[in-house]
């Protein structure tokens, strides 16, 4: 069984009402999207700022209230409950967000912030107990356990983040969501947090939708790969299919963008025209065919469903094969 299942969600935020009584305007964020991720699984969200990986990955767990569709995790729908039966499940769904500083009280020790998330779901039983799980994630995460008396100002950003995932990581989820987790930190820093999200995977059988604009990052830790486009999934499959092999031009693109080692190799750069259109007034037919570099008379009329290309590999292109 999957551990979560999101079938046809979409978030539309309205924006304004035309005058004289027009239809009301919103923006579709995300727009009739499904996919699944397995226990244990790293589901890789990428796409270009804007095109609603952000509001997906927090819709998926309901920090953003979703207009419409289902997100069954565990087998319960989630998008049904009140917030009530909500809070009794937050626990096994968490997120680590980019800015590790931000998401971390200035004034409260480590200990305070790892703490608050063991008092709140109830999960030791005594201080003895909790000072115990504290060091005991610290050292999960690679931390001293003797700073836990510490502020996060004396902190570097790798180390901050590895307090948002020990934060995370207290109340033991099923799921982690990782809103461009590594994106603000230095590249050797952002490996060793990869590192350590693939080893607390293997030791705690934790998925994760690990959400990044850049490709070249979710590619080293995904097992499986959405790409995103103007609210909705373009492209989905392997990792390594995907990257060995993109069906979707705007994959194609995203991947020319990643840096190679081999220097014979002779991969091009594939430069998009301007930036994401507006998700209120989306183009017609493909919302990809102003950008697109191979786009038909047809792309501009017929919107391309997601289609099944191979196994488990899916692509809404008309050209695709
Ligand atoms: Fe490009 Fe047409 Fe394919 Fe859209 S459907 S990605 S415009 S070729």
């Amino acid at each position: 069984m999957n551990l979560l299942e999101i079938q046809n969600l979409k978030v539309h935020f309205p924006v304004r009402q035309r005058w004289f009584g027009g239809a009301r305007e919103c923006v579709r964020a995300v727009d009739d999207v499904s996919f699944s991720i397995a226990p244990g699984e790293t589901v890789g969200l990428v796409g270009e700022s804007g095109c609603g990986k952000t509001t997906l990955g927090r819709a998926a767990i309901r920090l953003i209230e979703p207009t419409s569709g289902r997100i069954v995790f565990e087998g319960e729908d989630i998008a049904a409950m009140n917030s009530k039966e909500l809070r009794a499940r937050r626990r096994r769904f968490q997120m680590i967000f980019q800015d590790p500083f931000g998401s971390l009280d200035p004034r409260r020790t480590v200990s305070d912030t790892i703490g608050e998330a063991l008092d709140i779901h109830r999960l030791v039983p005594d201080a003895t107990a909790r000072r115990r799980r504290i060091d005991a994630l610290l050292q999960d995460v690679g931390l001293d356990p003797s700073h836990a008396t510490r502020l996060p100002h004396e902190f570097s950003g790798g180390q901050r983040q590895r307090i948002g995932i020990a934060r995370a990581l207290a109340v033991e989820p099923k799921l982690i969501v990782c809103d461009e987790a590594v994106s603000a930190l230095d590249v050797s820093v952002q490996a060793q947090i990869i590192n350590l999200l693939q080893d607390l995977q293997r030791g705690h059988g934790i998925a994760y939708l690990f959400v990044a604009h850049d490709l070249a990052v979710v590619r080293h830790i995904s097992h499986r790969i959405l790409v995103m486009y103007l609210g909705r999934i373009v492209e989905s499959g392997p990792a390594r299919e995907i990257c060995r092999a993109p069906r979707h031009p705007y994959t194609r693109a995203l991947l020319s963008a990643v840096p190679v080692v081999d220097p014979d190799s002779k991969r091009q750069r594939i430069l998009l025209a301007g930036d994401v259109p507006s998700p209120i007034h989306p183009p017609t037919g493909c919302p990809f065919h102003p950008r697109c570099p191979v786009a038909e008379a047809r792309c501009r009329s017929e919107v391309p469903p997601l289609r099944d290309l191979a196994p488990g590999l899916r692509a809404a292109c008309h050209l695709a094969k």
